[in-house]
Formats: structure tokens, C-alpha cells, sequence
């Protein structure tokens, strides 16, 4: 098995779920009492935030390179960034080791192809929803058609997930706002819908949804699994 390395903390609430599903993938498919080889560096979320909020990504891609040298240098064979919107920097941490990086939405649009999906629709943070560095991949490498939220929609979709989400905060109303959103998107054209920020899933589960669901967190944690115990 190999060992994996995890950069977490963005936010804790949602590593956690990595941890337990990835150890739990780990056991189901070893059985008895396997769990998964992982190491984790967890970053202050505090400070993370606010440099995205300022914009200064080159900073962010300091922080998350250097985790990324620590757990290579810790024995990690493959790097697991547990967040979607931190892929901003996929490349400087990718620049920064030489152990793969499992890009979160490559392993999503395989799974989105692999069920013939072809339309799907995007929630997650303003710069997942917005900027290339993930919209781009989805469309341009994968091919797949994505819609994303009107303006305002994004905005609640937005602050939900920093009021609240990865603080820990689960309210039945944005459960409410998000499904509405879920429904404007179906209206749309959208077939399925990627949770793409790893706090989602703690909010909508899939019988909340009108639509199918791709669970990033899920997904990555599978994708981790699955590469871990292919060596
Ligand atoms: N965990 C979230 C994501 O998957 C948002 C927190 C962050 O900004 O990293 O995008």
C-alpha cells in the first residue's frame, strides 16, 4: 500500500471526512482491521482565507508547496490536496515535488464521464465557480458542458460555505437556498451537479438533491484510495 499524503485544513471540518472515508475505502477493500498509510498536514484555515480574500494566490502557493515538500519529504508517495479551490495553485505544488499530484477535477470528471453525464452543473466556491484554473479543466480536458449559477446564486453559494460550512455550521434554511440553486441549474440543463468544495457534502446529501450528485470529497477520497492500494 502506498502512503498518502493529505494537505488539509481547508477546512478541518472537511479533512475530516477525507480521513474517515479514505480509511474507511481502505478497509473495505483490504478488510479486517486495514486502514489507510497517510500523513497529514493540516494548515491554519485563518490565515489561508485571508490571503485569497486579498488575492494574493502566489502566497497561498508558498504555504501549500512547502506542506507538499514536508510530506514527500515524510515518505508521502502522491499528494492529495483537500480542497477544490486551493487547485489554483495545483501548479507551484505540483513544481515543488516530485510525487504526483491527485488533481481533484480530474478524478470528478472521470467519475462524471464514467456515469455518461454529459451536462452537469457547478456549486463551490466564487473561484471555482468562476475561474479557469477548474472550469477550464472540466471543459477543455475533460470536454464536459458545465453551468454555474447566476450572480446572485453564486454569492449565497459563496458565503454559505465560509459563514458557515467550514465553520462547522449546518442550517436546514441553506440546505433550503442551496436545493433552490440545485433547481435553477436543472432549469438550465444540467443533468447532475458536482459538489465542488469539499464542505458541500455536509450540507446536501443525495436525497436532498433533485439531481444526481458528484461529491468531490468523495470522489477524491476514492481516487486516493484506489491509487494507494494500485501500488
Ligand atoms: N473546501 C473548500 C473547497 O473545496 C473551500 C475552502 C477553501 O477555500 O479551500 O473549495
Amino acid at each position: 500500500m502506498g502512503t498518502i499524503g493529505l494537505i488539509g485544513g481547508m477546512s478541518w471540518e472537511s479533512t475530516l471526512e477525507y480521513y474517515r472515508l479514505i480509511n474507511q475505502g481502505v478497509g473495505s477493500r483490504l478488510g479486517g482491521l486495514h486502514s489507510a498509510r497517510c500523513l497529514l498536514y493540516s494548515v491554519d484555515f485563518a490565515e489561508i482565507e485571508r490571503l485569497q480574500t486579498a488575492g494574493d494566490w502566489d502566497a497561498t502557493a508558498t504555504i501549500l508547496a512547502d506542506a507538499a515538500v514536508r510530506l514527500e519529504r515524510g515518505g508521502a508517495d502522491f499528494i492529495v490536496l483537500c480542497t477544490n479551490t486551493m487547485h489554483i495553485v495545483a501548479d507551484a505544488i505540483t513544481a515543488a515535488v516530485s510525487v504526483p499530484l491527485l488533481h481533484i477535477a480530474d478524478a470528478t470528471a472521470n467519475a462524471i464521464r464514467a456515469a455518461g453525464v454529459g451536462t452537469v452543473g457547478l456549486l463551490g466556491t466564487r473561484f471555482t465557480m468562476e475561474q479557469e484554473f477548474y472550469l477550464g479543466r472540466l471543459r477543455a480536458t475533460h470536454g464536459l458542458t458545465v453551468v454555474i449559477p447566476e450572480e446572485s446564486d453564486r454569492e449565497l453559494v459563496h458565503s454559505v460555505i465560509y459563514g458557515e460550512l467550514c465553520r462547522g455550521e449546518i442550517r436546514s434554511q441553506s440546505r433550503t437556498a442551496y436545493v433552490a440553486v440545485i433547481d435553477r441549474l436543472a432549469a438550465s440543463g444540467a443533468e447532475a451537479i458536482i459538489l465542488g468544495c469539499t464542505e458541500i457534502g455536509l450540507l446536501i446529501r443525495p436525497a436532498d438533491s433533485p439531481l444526481p450528485i458528484f461529491d468531490t470529497t468523495r470522489i477524491h477520497a476514492e481516487a486516493a484510495v484506489e491509487r494507494a492500494l494500485s501500488r
